[in-house]
């Protein structure tokens, strides 16, 4: 963040969106929104907000509403959001930071506290993005993200060409995780994600091979010099692992606990083909499994 972080207040009161725009304009870049929709669009706009703070009880969209909809949304997932309200409960405290609000702020509300705790919560911000720029890890599960994929992905794939190896590649995708989301909150869908991660961290061990957070809740598995047995054996590890960590999850299809649907391809480089396709390959595995009934693993073998 090399400009002023900008942080955007949603508050359908013009007087409260007045005080703390005075607040926080000096250190920051402050935009407003007077409803959810406008918040909305702001959010989705080329240069989003780094924080937003939101008002709880607002008319048509509430809060609640919004937050679920910032986090439903890849683009605009890890942007913080803290709730300021004159709702006083402590089940409407839980309630907002289950879902994934990082605070909870009381009107009327003491200036410095709020200044302070908007602070902290950049200080966040900006070294996630530092984690997640630099090291080339996810932030949410500290494994590799997907630009360490795609990185590790050309470089094998080089190798194999010259060596005249084989690769296979799967791809994970958590079984109805939105109901998930949904029904226990985003702070336990996080949760849920780390633990799959775990998995991945004990099961995916030799150097070479490599899991990484392709995005939302898609994992990878990359196994060069593996052939479509080897590989099918690994994940099926991973697969059976993590439905033994007996996640409840009572709202999926699948099962009771939570599970992972995998996609897999086998193959050898060649030429006239490229990574990509086997990023396409195991996708397509990954959707038949999915409408077979999830918790399985598909796998083509190209070789
Ligand atoms: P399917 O079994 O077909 O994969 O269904 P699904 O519900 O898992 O798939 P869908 O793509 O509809 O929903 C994915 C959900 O994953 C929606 C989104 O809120 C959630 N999600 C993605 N990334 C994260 C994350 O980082 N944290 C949390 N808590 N949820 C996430
Ligand atoms: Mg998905
Ligand atoms: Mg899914």
């Amino acid at each position: 963040m090399n400009e002023k972080p900008k942080i955007l207040i949603v508050d359908d009161d013009r007087l409260n969106l007045n005080v703390l725009a005075d607040l926080l304009r000096m250190d920051y870049k402050v935009i407003l929104a007077k409803n959810a929709n406008q918040a909305l669009d702001r959010i989705n706009a080329e240069f989003p907000p780094d924080l937003v703070l939101l008002d709880v009880v607002m008319p048509e969209m509430d809060g609640y509403t919004l937050l679920h909809k910032i986090k439903e949304q890849e683009s605009s997932r890890n942007i913080p959001v803290i709730f300021i309200t004159a709702l006083d409960s402590k089940q409407n405290e839980a309630r907002g930071l289950e879902m994934g609000a990082v605070d909870y702020i009381r009107k009327p509300f003491h200036p410095s506290i709020v200044k302070a705790r908007v602070k902290n919560h950049l200080t966040i911000v900006r070294q996630r993005k530092l984690l997640e720029g630099l090291a080339n890890l996810d932030g949410l599960t500290e494994m590799p993200n997907r630009r360490s994929f795609e990185i590790a992905v050309e470089k094998e794939w080089r190798r194999c060409l010259r060596s005249g190896g084989i690769i296979s590649l799967a791809i994970l995708d958590v079984d109805c995780f939105k109901q998930f989301n949904d029904n226990y909150g985003h702070t336990a869908g996080d949760d849920a994600l780390k633990k799959v991660a775990s998995v991945l961290d004990r099961e995916i061990l030799r150097p070479a091979d490599l899991a990484a957070r392709f995005g939302g809740e898609e994992f990878v598995i990359l196994l060069p010099e593996t052939d479509a047995e080897g590989a099918k054996f690994k994940v099926e590890m991973v697969r059976s692992k993590v439905e033994a960590l007996q996640v409840v999850h009572g709202f999926s299809s699948a099962g009771q606990f939570l599970t992972v649907s995998i996609g897999g391809v086998t193959v050898f480089p060649s030429m006239s083909s490229k990574p990509l396709d086997m990023t396409v390959g195991a996708d397509s595995m990954l959707y038949e499994a999915k409408r077979r009934g999830r918790n399985m693993i598909l796998w083509t073998d190209l070789t």
